[in-house]
């Protein structure tokens, strides 16, 4: 799509293991959208941070190695980080452990949020999750979702999807960053005041799926590019 067209742009925010990640790739494809998990990318420069060695709260080397690093999603799912394939790695207990402090710098949000308003533009749009979407990525969304669930259900999602191996250490961290997300400094989670929230707690995929399909605007593709 060339530049300064219209596209269309549906943002969905919320805790871990609210949904998003199943949902945002399910609802893509029912829109013929492509899918962006931001918190993906999160972890990729986690994963190099740890792999270099580097403390997640060395924020000028963490910084630089978000600018110079190459994060590479593929629509199956594979991430590479600079030609790695860390796919697995960027789920491990331990980027999780030190995730949210990388994401608290600005430097690095500053960098991930032009790469990721990149992704769409150069796509025409999509079908973006994380944190901060709605909030801060596209405020002007056609679509803004807040997805969340209660606490069990999501420490039960999330377990079956990590490698990690007790329930209750997935609770605990998911806590633990569902506290630091909500209330760190930089481009907090938080509920855009115009988003649609939707509790997953007691539904199937299939049906938030229908449910948010639904409530795309019709004629909806007004995200201007240029305005980005
Ligand atoms: O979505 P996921 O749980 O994999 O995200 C990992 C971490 O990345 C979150 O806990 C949060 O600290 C950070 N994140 C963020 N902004 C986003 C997506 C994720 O700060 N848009």
């Amino acid at each position: 799509m060339a530049d300064g067209g219209a596209m269309l742009v549906v943002a969905i925010d919320g805790p871990a293991g609210s949904g998003k990640s199943t949902v945002a790739r399910r609802l893509a494809e029912t829109l013929g959208l492509e899918y962006l998990d931001t918190g993906a990318m999160y972890r990729a420069v986690t994963f190099a941070v740890l792999a270099r060695g580097v403390e997640p709260d060395n924020h000028d080397v963490v910084a630089e190695l978000a600018e110079a690093s190459k994060i590479e999603l593929a629509a199956d799912g594979t991430v590479l980080v600079d030609g790695v394939d860390a796919t697995t790695e960027i789920r491990s207990a331990e980027v999780s452990r030190c995730v949210s402090e990388v994401a608290n710098n600005q430097r690095v949000r500053r960098e991930l949020v032009s790469q990721q308003r990149e992704w769409a533009r150069l796509r025409g749009g999509g079908v973006l999750e994380g944190r901060d979407i709605g909030s801060v990525v596209y405020p002007d969304a056609d679509l803004k979702v807040y997805l969340t669930a209660n606490a069990e259900v999501r420490a039960r999602r999330r377990a079956m999807e990590t490698i990690e191996v007790s329930e209750e250490s997935v609770a605990r961290d998911l806590a633990r960053r569902d506290a630091y997300d909500s209330q760190r400094e930089n481009d907090p989670l938080r509920q855009a005041d115009d988003a649609v929230t939707v509790d997953t707690s007691h539904m199937t995929i299939d049906e938030v799926v229908a449910h948010l399909a639904g409530l795309v605007p019709p004629g909806s593709g007004q995200v201007e590019q240029s305005g980005q």
